[in-house]
C-alpha cells in the first residue's frame, strides 16, 4: 500500500486536465459575421431552421452547466454562443434533470443538438458529431490512505460508481464487465458515495470532479489513477438533419485558437481560482502556515474518524452483501428442494385455482393416465366421476381444509377411487389456491373388500364352531351325568360284596369259625385291611359321584353341636389314645343346629381323623365358635404341618401330600375333597385352611346355624 497522498489540486489539476486544444483547420478569421464559409443551401437551412432546442447536462460544471438563476453556464454555453452569432441560428435552452433525461428526450426528437458529448457507438445511432473540441482525460478517484496508481483494471470486483448515461458509464460494462458498477444521477452524488465510503472509487471526467471536489469540500478523497478513457467532446446534432452537423463543423472550425482558448481559460484557469492576493508576502506565508497547520490536523482528525466511518460501513455493506447472497442461495435452494419433493413425491399434488389446475406433479399424471398438458388449465371437474361432482364444488367453496374419498375417471374411461387432502393456502401475491394431494386407493379398497369378506366368512365359522361346541359340551354334561348316575346306582351293587368281604373275614379274625394258624390271621387280617380300604374309597367316589350328578338327598334336622362333636371325639378316640395324643375342646353347649347332621359329621370325622394320622406326637384341639347365624368349627393339631406349595394343592381330589408318614399312613386323597364339596354344596359353607411345616394345622369351616334347603333336589 502506498502512503496516503492528499489531493493537490491545483497542480494536479493543472496537469491532468492538460487539456488539448485541437488544432483548427478552419480559417483564424472569426469576424466572419457573414457566415461565408456555409453554403447556400445551409444558410437557406438555417432560414427554414432558425430556432433549435438545446438541453445541456444539468450538473457538468465547468464545461456546462445552470447558475442559480437558471442560466446555462461554462464553456460550451460560451461556444454556443459564438456559434448564435456567427450563424444566425439561436438556441432555445431547456433544463432537464438528469443528463439520463436528456438521452431520452433526444431519442424522442424533442431536443435537437447537444453542445457537448463524447462519441459513442450507441449514441451514433441516433446522433452526428463533429471532430472534438475538447479533451479531458478520465480519472480514478478514491479514499486517501487507499491504494493508488491505479488503472481500471485494478477495479475488478470493487464497487464503483459511474453515472447513469455518460459515455464512460458505456465504456465501463463493455470493457470492464467484472468491475461492480453502481450508478448514480450525477457526479457530485457518485463522489459523496465514495468519500463516505459507500463505494470503493469512482470513474469521473477530471474537470467537473475537480470543481466539486473544491466545492463540496470532500477533502479526504484522492486521484488514484488515470483511466485509459478520456472524454473526447463534440457537439452532436440529430442524425436526420446531416446538414445541421455540416453547419456546426464548418462554425467550430472557423473558430481562431484564440479564441477557444480564452474562453476555456476564462472556465478552468488557475489563475482564478488563486486565493492569494500579492499584498504582503510575509504576511501571506504566515497566514498560509497557520492555516495549514489548523488545517492539517483538522483533516487529521476528520480523516480519522471518517476512515474509521468508513471502514464499519464498509464492513457493513459487505456484511450486508453477503447476507443478501447467502438469503438468495438459501431462497434459491429452498426452492428448488420444493420443487425437487413436489416432482418427486409418489402421491399425486396439484394445485388449483377455483377448479382451474395451475400446476400438477408426474404422480398426478400417472394417476389420471393423462399427459400434463391435458390436465394443465383444465376444470378438475372434468376429471372427477358426475355423481361426484356436486359434492366437489360444495368442498371446494368452503374454503376448508378436508380429507375425503372420492371416484375420478382415468384417461381410459375407468373410474378409480381415490383418497384426497386438500386445503387452501395463500401465494406470494396473497391469491388463495388449492393444494390437493390425492392418492390411488384401489388396491386398499380391493384389499378391505377382501378382508371383509374374509371375516364374514369368519363369522360364519366361528357361529358354526361355537354351535359344535355346545352341543359337545352337552353331550360331555350327559355323559357326565350319566356317569356319575352309573356310579351312584352301582353303589349297592359294589359295596355289597365289599361289605361281606369286611364281614366274613372279621367273623374268622375274631375266631368265630374256629381257630387259624398264625400264617392265616396275618393273610386275613391284610384281606381284612384292603377290603375296608376299597370299601371306604368307593363310599368317598359314590357320595363324590352322587353330588356331582346332583343326585345327592339332604336332610336336616335339628340337633345340639356340642353332641355331634363329642360323638366325632368318641369315634376316634381309640386312634388318637393309640396315638398317646392328648385332646383339648372347647365347645360352647347348646348351639342349636338345623343342618344335614350326618354329612356335617362326615367332615368333621375327616378332619380329626387327619389330625390324628399326621400328627405324631402332642395334641389334638377342637374348638367351635357361635357366630351370628352361623358356627366356625376348628381343628387344630401339633402335626407335621404343610408346606406353602402344598397347601395350594389342599382340597383337590386324589391329592396326597408327599411327606415321610404318606406310606405307611392310609388314604385314598379323596376325603378333603369331599368334605369341601359336602360343606360347599349341601351345608352351603366355606372351608379353609392355616398351615406352618413341621408345626402343626389347622382345618376350619364355617356353615349356616340354620340351612334353607329347597326341596326336593333333582334326582
Ligand atoms: P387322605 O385320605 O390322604 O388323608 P385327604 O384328602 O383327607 O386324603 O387329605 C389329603 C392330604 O392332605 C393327605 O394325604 C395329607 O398329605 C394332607 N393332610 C390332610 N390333613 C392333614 C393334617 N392335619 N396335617 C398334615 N397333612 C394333612
Amino acid at each position: 500500500m502506498k502512503p496516503a497522498r492528499a489531493l493537490q489540486w491545483p497542480p494536479l489539476f493543472l496537469f491532468l486536465l492538460s487539456i488539448t486544444l485541437y488544432a483548427s483547420s478552419g480559417r483564424s478569421d472569426d469576424n466572419a459575421e457573414n457566415a461565408t464559409f456555409l453554403t447556400a443551401e445551409e444558410r437557406a437551412w438555417i432560414l427554414e431552421h432558425p430556432i433549435l432546442r438545446i438541453a445541456p447536462a444539468p450538473n457538468f460544471p465547468p464545461i456546462e452547466f445552470f447558475d442559480k438563476q437558471g442560466q446555462h453556464q461554462g464553456i460550451t454555453a460560451d461556444f454556443f454562443k459564438i456559434i448564435e452569432k456567427k450563424t444566425g441560428l439561436q438556441f432555445k435552452v431547456e433544463q432537464l434533470e438528469s443528463w439520463a433525461h436528456v438521452l431520452v428526450k433526444t431519442k424522442q426528437k424533442e431536443i435537437d443538438l447537444w453542445g457537448e458529448a463524447a462519441r459513442t457507438e450507441k449514441r451514433e445511432q441516433y446522433m452526428l458529431f463533429t471532430s472534438p473540441y475538447l479533451s479531458f482525460p478520465a480519472a480514478i478517484i478514491n479514499r486517501q490512505g487507499e491504494s493508488n496508481h491505479l488503472t481500471l483494471d485494478d477495479l475488478t470486483n470493487l464497487y464503483v460508481v459511474s453515472i447513469d448515461g455518460y459515455a464512460s458509464h458505456e465504456y465501463l460494462k463493455t470493457n470492464h464487465p467484472d468491475i461492480k458498477l453502481i450508478t448514480t444521477p450525477n457526479i457530485k452524488a457518485g463522489l459523496k458515495m465514495v468519500s463516505f465510503g459507500l463505494a470503493d472509487a469512482i470513474v469521473v471526467n477530471t474537470a467537473p470532479a475537480s470543481y466539486y471536489i473544491q466545492k463540496i469540500g470532500l477533502s479526504n478523497l484522492q486521484i488514484a489513477g488515470q483511466s485509459t478513457f478520456s472524454w473526447s467532446l463534440a457537439i452532436a446534432s440529430r442524425k436526420d438533419w446531416p446538414i445541421l452537423n455540416s453547419i456546426l463543423q464548418k462554425t467550430l472550425d472557423s473558430i481562431s485558437d484564440t479564441k477557444k482558448e480564452k474562453i476555456i481559460t476564462k472556465w478552468i484557469s488557475l489563475d482564478k481560482q488563486a486565493f492569494v492576493e500579492k499584498r504582503s508576502f510575509w504576511l501571506i506565508i504566515a497566514l498560509i502556515t497557520a492555516i495549514a497547520i489548523v488545517c492539517m490536523a483538522i483533516v487529521l482528525l476528520w480523516n480519522f474518524s471518517l476512515r474509521k466511518m468508513v471502514h464499519k460501513k464498509t464492513l457493513e455493506l459487505h456484511g450486508e452483501l453477503e447476507r443478501r447472497r447467502e438469503a438468495e442461495e438459501a431462497l434459491k435452494s429452498s426452492e428448488e428442494r420444493l420443487n425437487n419433493f413436489f416432482d418427486a413425491s409418489f402421491e399425486g399434488l396439484f394445485l388449483h385455482d377455483k377448479g382451474k389446475i395451475l400446476d400438477i406433479n408426474p404422480a398426478t399424471t400417472e394417476i389420471f393416465g393423462y399427459k400434463a398438458e391435458e390436465l394443465l388449465n383444465h376444470n378438475l371437474l372434468e376429471f372427477v366421476s358426475p355423481d361426484r361432482r356436486q359434492n366437489i364444488t360444495e368442498l371446494m367453496a368452503t374454503g376448508e381444509p378436508g380429507t375425503y374419498e372420492t371416484t375420478v375417471i382415468k384417461s381410459d374411461g375407468k373410474p378409480i377411487p381415490v383418497a384426497v387432502r386438500a386445503r387452501t393456502i395463500e401465494t406470494e401475491t396473497k391469491e388463495k389456491i388449492r393444494i390437493v394431494s390425492l392418492s390411488d386407493i384401489s388396491k386398499h379398497k380391493q384389499a378391505e373388500a377382501a378382508l371383509k369378506k374374509a371375516y364374514d366368512n369368519l363369522d360364519h365359522i366361528v357361529i358354526m364352531r361355537t354351535s359344535e361346541l355346545e352341543k359337545a359340551n352337552e353331550r360331555l354334561t350327559e355323559l357326565d351325568q350319566l356317569k356319575s348316575m352309573f356310579i351312584a346306582s352301582m353303589s349297592h351293587e359294589l359295596r355289597t360284596p365289599l361289605n361281606s368281604i369286611v364281614g366274613f373275614t372279621g367273623i374268622i379274625l375274631d375266631g368265630m369259625s374256629g381257630d387259624i394258624s398264625k400264617q392265616q390271621r396275618d393273610q386275613l387280617t391284610r384281606v381284612y385291611s384292603s377290603a375296608k380300604h376299597l370299601l371306604s374309597l368307593i363310599t368317598d367316589i359314590i357320595d363324590i359321584s352322587k353330588i356331582e350328578a346332583g343326585h345327592t338327598d339332604v336332610y336336616p334336622e335339628s340337633f345340639i353341636l356340642d353332641e355331634l362333636i363329642n360323638e366325632a371325639l368318641q369315634t376316634t378316640q381309640p386312634h388318637r389314645e393309640k396315638k398317646g395324643l392328648a385332646l383339648d375342646s372347647n365347645i360352647p353347649s347348646g348351639i342349636q343346629m338345623y343342618t344335614d347332621k350326618k354329612r356335617l359329621l362326615q367332615c368333621l370325622l375327616n378332619y380329626l381323623s387327619n389330625a390324628i394320622k399326621y400328627t405324631e406326637y402332642g395334641k389334638i384341639e377342637i374348638k367351635a365358635n357361635d357366630l351370628d347365624g352361623h358356627v366356625e368349627i376348628i381343628v387344630k393339631d401339633s402335626g407335621i404341618g404343610i408346606d406353602d406349595e402344598a397347601l395350594t394343592r389342599l382340597f383337590q381330589p386324589f391329592e396326597r401330600i408327599d411327606t415321610h408318614l404318606r406310606i405307611k399312613t392310609p388314604g385314598t386323597g379323596l376325603g378333603l375333597y369331599l368334605c369341601k364339596k359336602i360343606t360347599v354344596e349341601i351345608l352351603k359353607g366355606s372351608v379353609a385352611v392355616e398351615s406352618e411345616f413341621k408345626n402343626g394345622s389347622t382345618f376350619s369351616l364355617k356353615i349356616p346355624k340354620k340351612l334353607t334347603h329347597k326341596k326336593p333336589w333333582p334326582h
